[in-house]
């Protein structure tokens, strides 16, 4: 495990105040312009503010200041999410957007130095891409234990077969984080997969197409791709950390990423949120009368502003505790944050759509861009379901000790 730099409220303050104007002064003026344009122009621009962003000295937030990021905590990176979230491009801007930010995470922790030198270090520059290839659309992702992608050892390399699906940001990506069944008949269900490096020009690798969500298919860094592996040979050095490892490897990016993201949808939330009251308090609904005096939308109001304080409060709290006990110890406490700030997105998104009338389904403002982005919220790091069960789960065990002990 690497060290974290605890760094004083007050600069925790500067920090978060000087991003907030980065934000609200430069990617604010350009974003609707920019989800709107092809990938590789866009690219170009945010290219250029990437480079402002390393000049001011924010550049990846959530990585080890030994490896040249700003080394904050899981909470002090949220406080910095929530802000990036504000923009589409605030994430990416400053190289801590998913799926990269896991990847970077990932290598950080288990790569080796030659990994490190050829993967890790140029996605810490921001000069490649990265992708994380493990659902599949033929098995349940709720139960990766599903898996049918193989990686056959073949003297010195791996022979990987398989199809995979929603793979984020593979379009233009320069390898992915593939896991892949190694060892099929291992009795430990949880030992049978690997996760291995593969560079996305590796012969056999077709991406079938970018997935189009919701009626947009997107390109680049914003797309969802369907790959198929085929006969696609790696070099066994490409294996991270030992055969059977895929799981233990994966757990260890699910609770930082979860505070990224839930922090990240407070951000969204709040932006929605301010937009959903500016116009409340703008649109004439008849002489001298505005939205805003209407009783319904009142209470919306009130509601939501409960809503995402609530989300914001619990999410820090999980990233405390994450930081305090390890993530271990923070289990239910992340699984209460992923559905239950998902939904509050969900809604709060909804809501200002709704107050918007038929401008909120117009391409005019962010709402529609963010509705059709982040209903997957509610699925991707696992489904609302699967995270209320195990949470009802670990609740109900001492009343099960307790029904035991009175029987
Ligand atoms: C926007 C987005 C980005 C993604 N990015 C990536 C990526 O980069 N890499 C990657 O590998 N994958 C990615 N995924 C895939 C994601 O991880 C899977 O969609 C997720 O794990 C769910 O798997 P599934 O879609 O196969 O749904 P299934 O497992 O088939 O589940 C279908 C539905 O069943 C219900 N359900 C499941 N389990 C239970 C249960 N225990 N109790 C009750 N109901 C249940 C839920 O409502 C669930 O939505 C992404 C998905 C989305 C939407």
């Amino acid at each position: 495990m690497h060290t974290t730099t605890v760094r004083s409220e007050e600069s925790l303050k500067t920090i978060l105040k000087e991003i907030r104007t980065f934000v609200e002064k430069k990617l604010f003026p350009i974003e609707q312009e920019v989800l709107k344009m092809e990938w590789n122009k866009a690219k170009i621009l945010l290219d250029g503010l990437r480079q402002d962003v390393k000049k001011m000295g924010f550049w990846c937030p959530q990585v080890p200041e030994a490896y040249g990021g700003l080394g904050l905590t899981n909470r002090q990176h949220g406080m910095v999410s929530e802000i990036l979230g504000l923009s589409p491009l605030g994430h990416y801007v400053f190289n801590c957007q998913a799926p990269d930010a896991g990847n970077m995470e990932i290598l950080i922790e288990f790569a080796t130095d030659d990994q490190k030198q050829e993967y890790l270090y140029p996605l810490l520059e921001g000069s490649i891409r990265s992708c994380f290839s493990m659902t599949e659309p033929d098995n349940a992702g709720s139960n990766p234990l599903l898996m049918s992608t193989t990686a056959v050892r073949d003297g010195d390399e791996y022979v990987i077969n398989g199809h995979k699906w929603f793979t984020s940001s593979a379009d233009g990506a320069s390898f992915a984080i593939v896991m892949a069944i190694t060892d099929p008949t291992n009795p430990n269900l949880y030992k049978r997969t690997s996760q291995i490096i593969v560079p996305l020009t590796t012969k056999g690798i077709h991406i079938v197409r970018n997935i189009p969500v919701m009626g947009e298919a997107g390109a680049g860094y914003f797309s969802h791709a369907e790959i198929k592996y085929d006969q696609c040979r790696v070099p066994v050095t490409n294996l991270l950390g030992y055969e059977g490892a895929g799981f233990a490897i994966a757990q260890t990016r699910l609770g930082p990423g979860r505070i990224h993201h839930c922090m990240r949808w407070v951000g969204i939330c709040e932006r929605a949120f301010d937009m959903m009251c500016k116009y409340a308090v703008s649109r004439q609904m008849s002489p001298g009368k505005t939205l805003a005096e209407k009783q319904t939308i009142q209470n919306w109001i009130a509601e939501c502003h409960a809503e995402i304080s609530a989300a914001r409060m619990l999410v820090l709290d999980a990233a405390d505790k994450i930081d305090k006990y390890g993530q271990e110890n923070a289990r239910t406490e992340i699984s209460v944050i992923k559905f239950y700030v998902a939904n509050v997105l969900n809604n709060i998104l909804d809501k200002a759509i709704q107050v918007h009338g038929a401008l909120g389904i117009t391409d005019d403002t962010l709402l529609s861009w963010w509705y059709r982005h982040e209903r997957g919220a509610r699925i991707y790091d696992g489904p609302d379901e699967v995270h209320k069960s195990r949470v009802a789960k670990e609740i109900l065990k001492s009343y099960t000790n307790i029904n035991e002990r009175s029987h």
